[in-house]
């Protein structure tokens, strides 16, 4: 009598955590995606960049802050300086 192959159970499948949209539209030259934010918490900064026309923004972020109020930031920084 052999033994039973014990059947190693795959591990269980975790919910796909879609990634936090981190590019946005630029108000500058308008391209689609074409801004970047990287968030950096240590430092409570997070900068924005766009890579078509390379403008950049820099915000103070706290821990609850997400890429989406980095930018909301910037276009109201934009709407100011208009
Ligand atoms: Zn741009």
């Amino acid at each position: 009598m052999g033994r039973r192959k014990s059947k190693r159970k795959p591990p269980p499948k975790r919910k796909a955590i879609e990634p936090l949209d981190l590019q946005f539209n630029c108000p500058f030259c308008n391209h689609e995606k074409s801004c970047e934010v990287k968030m950096d918490k240590g430092r409570n900064t997070a900068k924005i960049t766009c890579r078509v026309c390379l403008e950049d923004y820099q915000a103070t972020i706290n821990f609850l802050s997400e890429p989406v109020d980095v930018y909301n930031d910037w276009i109201d920084a934009c709407e100011c300086a208009n």
